[in-house]
């Protein structure tokens, strides 16, 4: 297997920042906060993860530099402090080699540009902060870029069931995935692994989808459409964050649609970059919906790619032709 010091140390990271955030949601969430919408327990999850990942992975490898989603400006200002002194607090609970200082410095090490040629990190500490303030779905989504090319991914799911058909049955799993391996899911529940892979349906009729629960992030009535062309007539299965790639990595659902709301938007890579390989890895196909490959090489954004389709493989070509189908 490729890279297995940095996918070692990159599972540590995301599986202490996983602990992280489950305390963060049981503990700040409340419904205080949702009747206030008041982000605040998202943003001390997003800035402690951002902490904890960037400390860990700097400490064994100095020369990597992050991209990552969230700078410390703000914490850094005078109306920033109280969150500071939260966020310093609930990192030092899993990293007690952490000081103010050093936190906030770990925050800002994870604003580099990205672009096509060397090693980076990318991070999104928090994907789908909607779903973790509603106490659903969430992801920790760690990626390794080595010339444009993402060779490493982690994705933790803390709120995922281990297995889909039990929803209330133990949650949380990790996806690691290196270039030429296979993809694995640790329980975060007891710590087992198993490989997991995507569907083998060739029928459409017979698949599912997944898709945002999201309406400002997927033109949920072209998914409509799309889903009655194929003949697909299970209903759409809503999930936020990149837990939707996890769900066709492990076969829970066939196809992946993250259809653009509009034409100017530009993907950002710590959106895509971990659960690309986590699919991929696992047999799964993703490109833009062109049936265009994701370039993860042009700096923050896929900034060449409209949208996002994941599928099985079997079924990637019947599925652009029908998005082809329905946006002429
Ligand atoms: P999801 O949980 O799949 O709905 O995706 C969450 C991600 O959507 C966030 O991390 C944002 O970066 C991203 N996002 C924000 N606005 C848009 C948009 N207009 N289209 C697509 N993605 C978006
Ligand atoms: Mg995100």
């Amino acid at each position: 297997m490729s890279y297995p010091l940095e996918l070692g140390v990159a599972t540590r990271a995301v599986a202490k920042a996983c602990e992280l955030c489950r305390q963060v949601q049981a503990n700040l969430v409340t419904e205080e906060t949702v009747a206030k919408k008041d982000k605040s327990p998202v943003t001390v999850a997003d800035f402690g993860v951002q902490a904890l990942v960037t400390a860990e992975l700097t400490r064994e490898f100095p020369d990597i530099p992050m991209v990552g989603e969230e700078d410390a400006a703000y914490l850094r200002s005078e109306e920033g402090a109280d969150l500071r002194n939260k966020v310093v607090e609930h990192v030092t609970k899993y990293d007690n080699t952490l000081t103010p200082e050093t936190t906030l410095a770990a925050i800002d090490y994870g604003t580099r540009p990205g672009g096509p040629t060397g090693k980076f990190w990318v991070l999104d500490p928090i994907d789908g902060t909607k779903g973790f303030l509603r106490g659903d779905q969430y992801a920790i989504a760690l990626g390794l870029i080595v010339d444009g090319q993402v060779v490493l991914g982690v994705l933790g799911c803390p709120n995922l069931p281990i297995n889909a058909d039990d929803p209330t049955g133990p949650k949380g799993a990790l996806f690691t995935a290196a270039i030429d391996s296979t993809t694995t899911m640790i329980s975060l529940a007891n710590g087992s692994t198993s490989t997991v892979s995507v569907t083998d349906i060739a029928d459409c009729s017979k698949a599912t989808f997944c898709e945002s629960v999201e309406k400002a992030h997927t033109q949920q009535s072209d998914s409509a459409k799309i889903a009655d062309l194929l003949g697909v007539t299970a209903p759409p299965f809503r999930i936020d964050s990149q837990c939707k790639y996890a769900a066709i990595a492990r076969g829970d659902s066939s196809i992946y649609l993250r259809m653009p709301t509009r034409k100017d938007y530009e993907e950002r890579i710590w959106d895509h970059a971990a659960g690309w390989i986590v699919v991929t890895q696992a047999g799964g196909t993703v490109t833009d919906i062109n049936g265009k490959p994701l370039d993860f090489s042009l700096g923050q954004t896929l900034k060449e790619n409209s949208g996002v389709v994941a599928t099985n493989g079997k079924l990637h070509s019947q599925v652009i032709h029908a998005i082809a189908q329905a946006l002429a």
